[in-house]
């Protein structure tokens, strides 16, 4: 790998919550727990990694950033370092929980003690899968913070830490950029897609941004808008629609039902031209909000929210999004009781 002078995975975005990272180290108040907090695609696990380098390296730059090309900078690039232990969701269950073995064996004597002398780092991601036994664990040893030890929890959803969790912990949120920033670093990245439009889609968050242009990805952001105006006019059955809608991450599709129910909502607002997530669909999805109750749109709002903040891992996915589209045909249909699945 090339030699990272100033960290090029570092987005421009991420210099100053790093600054403040190097400033906090070198005032010598780094602390021995840190929260690292956001929403999704501003970059929590790049500045994650850069931080691990910066730890664990030999020899870093005056910027305080790895060199990438030291022993440890090399353990690090193969994923093979000792002393940085990351802790994710059992693989092999189905809970999709961090469970407490996990958090007992970093925990042990052995677990906190570095292997290389240095640093021992320990990263928890996403920290809100803990589940409430492995929280308990992890709390005991945050109580008795191990000298040179860094416990990094990462997570969208800080509020489904227990509160005696997060305040033994520094919190770092990382901000969505201005979108002057983020479309300057989106824009060469992205070709043949609007940045601007991509930016929007992501809620201003550029990396989450970057990962929308993927041609496959807007093929079927495409595919699945089809289907749902196609049920929505009654023209699709929405049982073989929530099928075709498996394709799709379940938290991608909730970002996308999200934003156009949101869309819809503005579009019935009574504002001359409100600013929406879908600019590009917004022709379509003015034909729906024409014939909209805005109220019954809300609460199916509120609850595609209501399941995006819970665990996405323990879904019966294929009976929500037949609900979902269920729903849609209902609230959009030209009448409540038609029988939508006549169409085609
Ligand atoms: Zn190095």
């Amino acid at each position: 790998m090339t030699a990272l002078a100033a960290d090029e995975s570092l987005p421009p975005w991420l210099q100053e919550p790093w600054a403040a990272i190097q400033g906090a180290r070198q005032a010598q108040r780094f602390p021995h727990a840190l929260l690292l907090t956001g929403p999704a695609g501003v970059g929590k696990r790049r500045l994650l990694k850069a931080l691990g380098r910066a730890l664990l390296c030999s020899t870093p730059n005056a910027a305080g950033f790895g060199c990438g090309q030291c022993a440890n900078c090399r353990l690090l690039a193969a994923g093979t370092h000792p002393d940085l232990v990351t802790v994710g969701p059992d693989e092999a269950g189905k809970s999709g929980e961090i469970k407490v073995d996990a958090i007992r064996a970093l925990a042990s004597a052995e677990g906190l003690t570095a292997h290389r002398g240095g640093w021992k780092l320990i990263f928890i991601d996403p920290a809100h899968r803990m589940n409430p036994s492995a929280a308990n664990a992890l709390l005991k040893t945050l109580e008795e913070p191990a000298p040179g030890t860094l416990i990094c929890l990462v997570t969208e959803q800080p509020s489904r830490l227990p509160a005696t969790i997060r305040s033994r912990c520094q919190t770092l949120r990382l901000p969505v950029p201005s979108e002057d920033l983020a479309l300057a670093w989106l824009e060469p990245r992205v070709k043949g897609t609007p940045a601007a439009m991509l930016l929007h889609l992501a809620h201003g968050a550029p990396l989450r941004a970057l990962e929308l242009a993927d041609p496959e990805r807007l093929a079927l952001r495409e595919r699945l808008f089809t289907g749902l105006m196609e049920v929505a006019q009654g023209r699709r059955d929405p049982v073989t629609e929530a099928a075709a809608w498996n394709q799709a991450e379940p938290g991608l599709l909730l970002d996308w039902l999200g934003g156009w129910l949101s869309d819809l909502l503005r579009l019935t607002s009574g504002q001359s031209q409100p600013r929406l997530i879908n600019p590009d669909k917004a022709t379509e999805l003015a034909i729906l909000a024409a014939r909209l109750d805005p109220a019954a749109c809300h609460r199916f709002l509120r609850q595609v929210w209501k399941v995006g903040a819970s665990d996405l891992s323990n879904l019966n996915r294929l009976l929500l999004q037949e609900t979902w589209l269920l729903e849609c045909a209902r609230l959009f249909g030209p009448g409540a009781d038609r029988d939508v699945r006549g169409g085609d």
